[in-house]
């Protein structure tokens, strides 16, 4: 065991820290060494139902506590993280692989995440509607949904279960949320800044078990009045089609196939630059990274050239090293998946410009990859790489090329790079993708909408929107 990991992996519900009362557990591991460092138990039915019941409860006090008192608490909570940052970041990289400097920027973003919801929550405006007989006001008044089930992924723990609460918390909800079983405490300590700071008992429930039983049971349950689920397409069809059976809102933040259009005019040392260090933040293992780069004809040998200048430079290591500039990636089905990829790719006709191979026995390390010349059907075109493999696409004609950069059905994020202004409104008008930004990484603010389209998902989860994901309307008409 790792003496710096907890002790306990302790599941919370109603306001309790304690270990759930099923007999299934598994071992969670640190994925640069892949030795065990912990060991979490599942939730039993009997768990579950002690959580609904919780929630309910939890959402039955919390509904009434002012948004005003509410805001309170976040803020004390987000000051109660940026206290603890070092203990929840070193948890984060020992659980996730990221580097050290990445989670806690990751936990210090959440911590904002946490700041800006506070402050919304005290603007769920409601507005009148001018009567048509004398003595009558109508008012639409918004109140929050009910008690919310949350699952999160393992790529950003904290930060994905931050959107979840946050959202839930601030428009009056309680929540379950299931965090990832890969990555427990660091949303564990996560969890006890919002106890610490006097989030009532109940109002935030946590645990961990096998998804697809506790997804199944929890969107059944009556009592969870919405559903906010974030990860890969396919989970997300399945409860997004389980929501509907039960006839429950939901979120879906899934999967994405990046484009970034990157055209003649721009200096391709700095765009390349920027971009490497995007595409191989956090492994590649982001939703919202670059994957598929279209570089036109003029600028493509100079910032192709650049990229694999700065990909070979990236140290791969320990995320705890600080001389390392790229971790592991977070589980051994991920290795796999780079792997398969990328030999399909060269069988196709691709060319490896660098990496394409696992590092070493020990842990999940995998070179950042560069692949070019690569044919239409290749399945790096169409999958989600998920990973630190580039695609390097060379284009002329700038139509085609925004033909193909929509062509999937994939609609999260996407990029441009140009200083034609008549280009750049091309581009943002015609890329069919919930998040486009030009000359910059301009995405992911807790103040502004985060989420997708197609097969990317529905509803927001940063930005006004993703409050009024927690919130349902209510008109009343009064005749005084
Ligand atoms: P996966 O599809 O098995 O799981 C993805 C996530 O969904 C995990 O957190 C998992 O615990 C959860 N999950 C799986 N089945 C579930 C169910 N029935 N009910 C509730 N939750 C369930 O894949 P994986 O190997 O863990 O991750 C690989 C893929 O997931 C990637 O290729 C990527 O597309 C996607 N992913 C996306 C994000 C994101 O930020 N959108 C984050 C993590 C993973």
């Amino acid at each position: 065991m790792t003496t710096q990991y907890l002790d306990t992996l302790d599941h919370f519900i109603n306001g309790v820290w304690a270990q759930p009362t099923s007999s299934e557990s598994q071992t969670v591991v640190n994925p640069a060494t892949n030795k065990p460092i912990g060991r979490l138990g599942h939730a039993s039915r009997a768990d579950l139902d002690s959580a609904l019941a919780a929630a309910q409860a939890g959402f039955n006090i919390w509904r009434r506590v002012s948004a005003f008192e509410r805001g309170k608490i976040l803020r004390k909570t987000a000051d109660l993280m940026r206290q603890r940052v070092d203990r929840i970041a070193t948890l984060l990289t020992l659980e996730q692989g990221k580097l050290l400097a990445e989670a806690k920027l990751e936990v210090l973003g959440s911590a904002d995440v946490v700041d800006w919801f506070a402050e919304e929550g005290r603007r769920a405006y409601g507005r009148i509607i001018p009567a048509r007989a004398d003595g009558v006001r109508n008012m639409v008044i918004m109140e929050p949904i009910g008690p919310v089930a949350g699952f999160s992924p393992w790529n950003f723990p904290v930060l994905q279960a931050a959107r979840k609460i946050c959202g839930s918390l601030a428009a009056g909800c309680s929540i379950i949320i299931k965090c990832p079983e890969e990555t427990p405490a660091s949303p564990i300590e996560f969890v006890k800044c919002f106890q610490d700071a006097g989030v009532p008992a109940g109002v935030i429930n946590l645990l961990y078990g096998v998804p697809k039983d506790i997804s199944e049971y929890l969107v059944a349950s009556p009592v969870i009045r919405k559903i906010s689920f974030t990860g890969s397409v396919p989970v997300g069809k399945l409860l997004g089609s389980l929501a509907g059976l039960h006839m429950k809102r939901a979120t879906m933040e899934l999967g994405g196939h990046a484009p970034v259009l990157i055209f003649d005019d721009v200096d391709t040392d700095s765009v390349a630059t920027l971009l490497a260090g995007m595409k191989y933040r956090n492994a590649g293992q982001v939703c919202v990274s670059p994957t598929r780069f279209f570089v036109q004809n003029k600028a493509y040998d100079k910032f192709v050239g650049k990229f694999i200048d700065l990909a070979k430079q990236i140290k791969v290591g320990d995320g705890m090293d600080p001389a390392s500039k790229m971790g592991p990636l977070a589980n051994p089905r991920r290795v796999n998946a780079m792997e398969s990829i990328v030999l399909d790719a060269k069988e196709k006709g691709a060319k490896v410009q660098i990496g394409g191979n696992r590092i070493g026995n020990e842990g999940n390390f995998f070179e950042p990859t560069v692949l070019t010349d690569v044919p239409d059907n290749a399945r790096i075109l169409h999958e989600e790489p998920f990973g630190p493999i580039a695609t390097m696409i060379r284009f002329n004609d700038a139509d085609e090329m925004l033909t193909k950069a929509n062509s999937l059905p994939f609609g999260l994020a996407s990029y441009a790079f140009t200083h034609d202004a008549k280009t750049a409104t091309k581009v943002s008008n015609t890329l069919d993708h919930g998040m486009v930004s030009i000359n910059h990484f301009g995405i992911a603010l807790p103040e502004t909408p985060f989420g997708g389209i197609k097969d990317s998902g529905y509803g927001h989860e940063g930005g006004i929107e993703g409050l009024n994901a927690y919130l349902q309307t209510k008109f009343i008409s009064h005749l005084a």
